[in-house]
């Protein structure tokens, strides 16, 4: 792995035949995140997992040394000439995303964004796996007797419903973004958000309401989003009790400040 290089053209004279464009751009694009991509957490280049493996794309299993043991870090890459993505991405088995998400098991996403005139990649940001919780999922209907496949349940991951911090730029507008940078912010997310599926969800949810409040904003601020949480979170019936635990968490992580009288401040 050297310095990124945004070309796409480089990889397009394949000796494989593909059967559709489609399949051509994707072993381009991956071609090219081998190349280039590097584990936003230890900074190394990305592995390839062999091809037809479901949901993982990429990995880094960090460096050895460390008196803690790391999990496998995983990614998917979805690519498209429309950037930002449309809201909703194809995700897959229902039962198994969720399951993937409580076992902290589901990859991180690369949203690539490319240019096919001139095959050269223009965005690619970085969604952090733990700020994909059960918000963002929303599962598709099951498929029709007829079907191959019928009873089966694929989802959707809602990109509108995660943090807009969460998406983290590597390549913005054509504009390689510094590695340093790129892997501080995947750190401050890992501390925000660490935590089970439960827990994390609360912290995303809250953190996506704050970000449409100004910089200093109160807590009656924070209740307006009452209903909108409850909906989210069913089970929980003390709603105004749990945003305020919340704010609190959310300031130990260093996202908000409390300034006094019922006010808090965005540090991030
Ligand atoms: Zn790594």
């Amino acid at each position: 792995m050297g310095i990124m290089n945004l070309n796409l053209r480089r990889y397009y004279n394949q000796p494989i035949r593909y059967e559709s464009l489609s399949q051509h751009v994707r072993a381009i694009t991956e071609q090219w995140a081998k190349d280039n991509l590097y584990c936003p957490h230890c900074g190394r280049g990305l592995k390839q997992y062999k091809a037809g493996t479901p949901i993982y794309d990429f990995y880094c299993t960090h460096p050895n040394g460390s008196l803690v043991v790391l999990p496998i870090e995983n990614f998917q890459l979805k690519s498209s000439q429309k950037y930002p993505f449309i809201n909703k991405i194809l995700g897959g088995d229902y039962k198994t995303t969720v399951a993937s998400l409580k076992s902290h098991t589901h990859p991180s996403l690369i949203l690539l964004g490319y240019e096919r005139k001139r095959w050269k990649v223009e965005n690619v940001d970085l969604v952090h796996k733990l700020s994909i919780t059960l918000s963002c999922i929303e599962p598709r209907k099951k498929l029709s007797k007829t079907a191959v496949r019928h009873g089966w349940q694929g989802c959707n991951i809602v990109l509108d419903k995660i943090p807009a911090i969460s998406f983290i730029e590597v390549v913005k507008d054509s504009n390689i973004i510094d590695k340093c940078t790129v892997m501080r912010r995947w750190k401050h997310l890992t501390n925000i958000l660490s935590g089970n599926l439960a827990e994390r969800g609360w912290l995303a949810d809250m953190i996506k309401c704050i970000e449409n409040l100004p910089g200093t904003f109160s807590l009656i601020d924070v209740y307006a989003y009452e209903t909108k949480l409850a909906s989210l979170h069913p089970k929980n019936k003390h709603v105004k009790d749990k945003i305020r635990q919340q704010l609190q968490k959310l300031r130990d992580r260093g996202v908000i400040k409390f300034i006094g009288n019922g006010e808090y401040k965005k540090i991030v």
